[in-house]
């Protein structure tokens, strides 16, 4: 496998005929006859787009001539000098390692001052030496510097797949040459290509480690990623964060055990909770009535107050063991809300075994300071004394991690070490015997690439182009004057330029940006980039405007238009700035908004602006963009669907049932399909998760209100009254009976409650 990463020259005179040009070419030459690719431009050009070079770069050589530094009046000097220095500063702002070299024919490094100096590899006299001994240096350095760079797993996996020999084992398709058999085999294989197929290897390669049991360049690959996440032990997980939950929870939790638990956590924690055999108690989080799920409010997390609720659940009260085994948090919610994690851990350190937060979208934070404390672990974090703090991240969703890439990250406590063998027990329950090893490498690369001072740089850029795109949406927003148009969810104070302070992001009781209330001091913080666009309809205090424009219109146009969005709710969709963000990116979306804007305030027909959506759902076809968003918003005004949806998550439930006792209803076959007319009362043996939010609402076990009941009933005759924009609510069991689409949902049956 040969990689492709040019020597960069950057020199006035590379085209040249003078005997500065005639100098560096022939050093160019030199090394292309060494089998090096050379890039030459004669200028630094945009710094930022430099800035990107350096990830494609070997290393570069910047000529310091007397062109260049300007035949020498003092000013010009200076400015030579400037340029050099930004240039310089702008690689080691992302790159520590990359060689630099200089090169010059009568300026030596006395010209050049020590903060220049002391970020160079070497300096290059032109005539004092040949131009083959000068190349030979600097290509060792060059390779040198390439050598270091792949981290332990993925160095092994490439060595591997370059090896060329024959195996037995499995997969089957023996490193892709199963595919060339058939044509569509072919397709498979020139699509996914050589090398994709060759890395998909069976865990009996001895060379390349055990993901199950930890040894090797695998283990070698956690270690690595433990160092550069700041914590005591990593475990990568190839099925996503939904299966590192179940790990951490299998591996301290059994059945009978007292667990205390965010109300809006993930799924995979309630199935966590079917699978042990937990009892939950819930901590609820406030809501403002955009729909947007805030902070758990300090109160809820003193121990009192958990008390208080295992006093107030039957199930709880007659545990053996009333200690909670463990807490688990989202830590940033779909929109963006974190914790003070030191805050958490001084009131709860020692009085519940286990401090989980479910990092699912924050594996970035701990690489800037901008986060400081509001993430589970990281650097200059003090141990607690009791508590084991557990991070499960995926890998996939902000950094560079292929799809189902997660972690573990443990952070262990004075008093507490973690049983690695133990531990693994409950890792290996949840692990396939046959690991995708291009996912395994990915997390490899992925915590590689955020080692300092690239990470650190990689999140600054997300997080200020996340300022730039709200700022960009503010700019839009002055110039429409009294016009509409959307609003991005934060804090009013938006600084100017830059990522400006972690400050401006603290939510703070006495902002009223936020409708969560009275929150206690510098306990939550918003992450900027996570931004969640308000569209017109609807206040933070629940109340409908005359017209208003539904957030699922919105992201149906975006989505024919080339921009896809990841969560929508009732009249707010969310987008994120991972560090794979672009200028581009969030620019066409500002594009399409302003289009739909147009075609909004046109009313333009449906045909017109949506055409697919249209094919699939004729109904729509002359209605105009306007007036469709105004039958759905008045759809909502009616039902008061804001109020209804906030009220729904924030009602008593009342759990008749442990959820593992209700769910081993569903294999006993003890159960009946209830209609949604006949829910009040029963006991759910399912999870009934609406969309949006994608938050589940009923856990198994627990007894249908008539809160939940109304908005099932609004779902059903929305959905009728609005085919193509339904409200989506998985553990629904839908029939069509005589042309009639009828909506159950599997209960406990009445007589084995
Ligand atoms: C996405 C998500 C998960 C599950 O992560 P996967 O990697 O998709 O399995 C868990 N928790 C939260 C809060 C999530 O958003």
């Amino acid at each position: 496998m040969k990689f492709r990463f040019p020597i960069v020259i950057i020199d006035e005179d590379f085209r040249s005929e003078n005997s500065s040009g005639l100098g560096i070419r022939a050093l160019a030459h030199a090394m292309e006859a060494e089998g090096m690719e050379i890039l030459g431009v004669t200028s630094y050009g945009d710094l930022s787009q430099f800035a990107q070079q350096q990830s494609r770069a070997s290393a570069f050589i910047l000529s310091i001539d007397d062109e260049e530094f300007g035949g020498g009046s003092p000013e010009e000097i200076d400015f030579a000098l400037t340029s050099l220095r930004a240039f310089v500063e702008e690689i080691r702002y992302k790159n520590s390692d990359i060689p630099i070299y200089l090169y010059g024919e009568t300026r030596t490094s006395r010209h050049i001052p020590n903060d220049i100096l002391r970020e160079l590899h070497g300096f290059i006299h032109m005539f004092e030496d040949t131009p083959e001994f000068v190349a030979r240096h600097i290509i060792r350095e060059a390779k040198a510097y390439l050598d270091g760079l792949a981290p332990p797993f993925f160095r092994a996996l490439v060595q591997y797949a370059n090896d060329g020999s024959y195996s037995w084992h499995c997969p089957g398709h023996s490193g892709g040459v199963a595919f060339l058999k058939s044509p569509i085999g072919q397709m498979f294989h020139q699509f996914f290509g050589e090398n994709m197929l060759r890395a998909d290897v069976c865990n009996a390669v001895e060379e390349l480690g055990q993901l199950l049991d930890h040894t090797g360049p695998v283990a070698a690959s956690e270690r690595n990623a433990a160092r550069i996440f700041n914590a005591d032990h990593c475990y990568f997980v190839t099925n996503g964060t939904s299966t590192s939950n179940k790990m951490v929870w299998h591996s301290t939790v059994a059945p009978g055990d007292i667990v205390v638990v965010d109300r809006n956590c993930h799924k995979s924690i309630l199935h966590s909770i079917i699978m042990t055999g937990a009892i939950p108690v819930f901590l609820m989080p406030t809501r403002n009535h955009l729909g947007i799920i805030g902070p758990i409010p300090l109160s809820e997390f003193t121990m009192e107050n958990i008390q208080k609720k295992i006093d107030a659940n039957p199930f709880a009260r007659a545990a053996k063991n009333k200690q909670p085994r463990i807490l688990t948090i989202t830590q940033s919610t779909y929109d963006g809300v974190i914790y003070n994690v030191e805050t958490l851990k001084e009131m709860l350190d020692g009085k519940i075994d286990t401090l989980h937060f479910d990092e699912a979208w924050l594996p970035h934070a701990t690489f800037h300071s901008f986060y400081q404390d509001m993430h589970a672990i990281g650097p200059n974090r003090p141990r607690a004394k009791e508590s084991m703090i557990f991070s499960t991240q995926s890998t996939h969703k902000l950094l560079a991690g292929l799809s189902q890439a997660s972690q573990i990250l443990v952070r262990e406590s004075e008093n507490n070490k973690l049983d690695r063998d133990r531990f693994n027990e409950a890792y290996l329950m949840h692990t396939s015997t046959s690991p995708q090893y291009s996912i395994i490498a990915s997390c490899d690369v992925a915590a590689a690439m955020m080692e300092a001072p690239g990470g650190t740089a990689l999140v600054e850029e997300s997080i200020f182009e996340a300022l730039d795109f709200r700022r960009a949406m503010r700019k839009i927003d002055q110039e429409w004057g009294q016009d509409w148009w959307f609003q991005v969810w934060g804090p009013d104070n938006l600084c100017e330029d830059g990522i400006g302070s972690r400050e401006d992001w603290i939510i703070r009781a006495e902002d009223n940006w936020h409708g969560f209330g009275k929150l206690a001091p510098n306990f939550n913080m918003l992450d900027p980039i996570k931004a969640t666009i308000i569209t017109p309809g609807l206040s933070l205090e629940g109340h409908f405007s005359e017209t208003g424009i539904p957030a699922s219109i919105v992201t149906k146009y975006l989505a024919e238009h080339g921009v896809i969005i990841e969560k929508c709710g009732l009249y707010s969709f969310f987008i994120m700035f991972t560090i794979g963000i672009t200028k581009g990116r969030w620019n066409t979306l500002l594009t399409a908004l302003q289009q739909f804007k147009d075609d909004f305030d046109k009313n333009q027909p449906m045909w017109r602006v949506l055409p697919e959506f249209v094919a699939n759902n004729p109904r729509y076809e002359s209605i105009g963009l306007r007036d469709l968003c105004q039958q759905i918003h008045q759809a909502y005004q009616a039902h008061d669907v804001a109020r209804l949806t906030t009220e729904m998550y924030l009602s008593d439930m009342e759990p008749a049932m442990k959820p593992s006792d209700a769910f081993a209803k569903m294999a006993h076959r003890e159960i009946e399909r209830v209609s949604i007319d006949d829910l009040e009362g029963r006991v759910t043996a399912i999870l009934l998760t609406p969309y949006p939010p994608g938050i589940p609402l009923l856990i198994p076990g627990e007894c249908f209100n008539k809160t939940i009941v109304d908005y099932l009933k609004f779902a059903r005759d929305f959905n009728h009254r609005f085919p193509g924009f339904d409200t989506d609510v998985h553990g629904l069991v839908t029939r069509v009976e005589n042309g009639v689409k009828n909506y159950y949902v599997d209960c406990v049956r009445a007589d084995c409650c």
